[in-house]
């Protein structure tokens, strides 16, 4: 039998959160955006379930290729553009649109025969400081592509640094209005946080991505406020108890003590499942569905859950680390990360199973 630990990934909560992305949107199109293998919920699974989205956003071209190969026929963005020169031909043999974000990659275009007309977006550095153009370099290409009769429409692009924190997009939106202002195209500018929290930040296609795993984008603000449905559900099992006496220790390095009498679970999940290393004595887990909190430290393969009050649990138990019942976003807040990082870091090895 393999190990107790999995992956449920929702189908069913996918689209409804992709619905309610759209609600927020308004007329504006939506890219999916399910880079990182969708955000560790599987690529072609998620733009399966995805498949009301009006086109897809991924950064590698496999990931690319891989969508193309799995039939499915929407645009598909590049959100860091070509790489390299031999990246051109890719772009019109899968119907590719890519961000063009530095000179270098204006170069590429007009240097490398794409083997078609394509669609551009073109990225503007609005104070993220990133990628993008400045207002200094940003005429010369803009030019560059204009002349260039491989490229058939242009669409400008920012991106925000803070669109879920206390500085807004307020003089990102300005100083991009600002740089745009005589140039007639569409725009694509909003984040999930910026398109829940900013209509006027939206232009003509917005970009979600955390939104359509059911997490926020926002730290005080809880997913559920949105009406989004955790997308990924992390379960396994116990698979052992121990009793400890009053000063007795559990774990590596010895870090946690038992104050007095404890019971405590250790779980089939660890570091190279994808659970966070670094989170702490606390984090919470829940155990037949109740909440509680692991303690000693993570190792590679197993936790240790504080089963104080769950006089039940015992080996076989089932366990959710984050999903339906506890929040990715709580669990990541906890080990002092986000619900990004946990759901990205999804280790290959836990078995995955799609349900409705
Ligand atoms: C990842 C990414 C997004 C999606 O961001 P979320 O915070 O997950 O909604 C949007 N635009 C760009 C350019 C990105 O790289």
């Amino acid at each position: 039998m393999p190990r107790p630990i999995r992956a449920a990934i929702s189908a069913s909560a996918l689209a409804h959160n992709l619905a309610v992305a759209r609600r927020h949107a308004g007329a504006a199109k939506i890219w999916a955006v399910i880079k990182a293998n969708a955000y560790g919920h599987g690529l072609e699974r998620a733009a399966r379930a995805l498949a009301a989205a009006d086109g897809f956003a991924v950064l590698d071209f496999q990931e690319a290729a891989r969508l193309r190969v799995a039939g499915i026929d929407k645009p598909v963005l590049m959100l860091e553009g070509v790489f390299k020169p031999l990246d051109v031909p890719l772009l019109h043999k899968y119907a590719l649109t890519p961000v063009i974000h530095s000179a270098a990659q204006v170069d590429m275009l007009r240097t490398v025969e794409p083997g078609g007309p394509i669609d551009i977006y073109l990225k503007l550095n609005s104070g993220m400081n990133r990628l993008g153009f400045t207002l200094e370099n940003l005429g010369a290409s803009y030019q560059a592509l204009r002349e260039n009769p491989r490229v058939k429409s242009i669409t400008l692009m920012t991106h925000f640094a803070d669109a879920d924190g206390a500085t807004g997009v307020k003089a990102q939106l300005e100083w991009f209005g600002e740089m745009t202002k005589s140039f007639p195209h569409r725009r694509s500018l909003a984040n999930s946080a910026a398109l829940l929290r900013f209509p006027e930040a939206h232009g003509e296609w917005v970009r979600p991505g955390i939104m359509l795993y059911g997490c926020s984008p926002f730290a005080d603000r809880p997913a559920e406020t949105f009406d989004l449905k955790p997308a990924m559900t992390l379960t396994s099992e116990i698979i052992a108890t121990q009793h400890l006496q009053p000063g007795e220790r559990v774990g590596y390095g010895f870090s946690y003590e038992a104050v007095g009498e404890l019971d405590i679970g250790i779980v089939a999940c660890g570091y190279a499942d994808g659970y966070p290393r670094h989170a702490p004595v606390g984090t919470p887990v829940l155990v037949n569905g109740q909440r509680t909190r692991i303690v000693g430290r993570v190792s590679m393969d197993m936790i240790m859950v504080d089963l104080s009050g769950i006089p039940a649990a015992g080996i076989g138990t089932p366990v959710t680390l984050w999903g339906e019942g506890l929040s990715a976003d709580e669990v990541g807040a906890a080990a002092g990360t986000l619900s990004y990082e946990l759901l990205c870091a999804l280790a290959p090895r836990v078995p995955v199973a799609e349900v409705a």
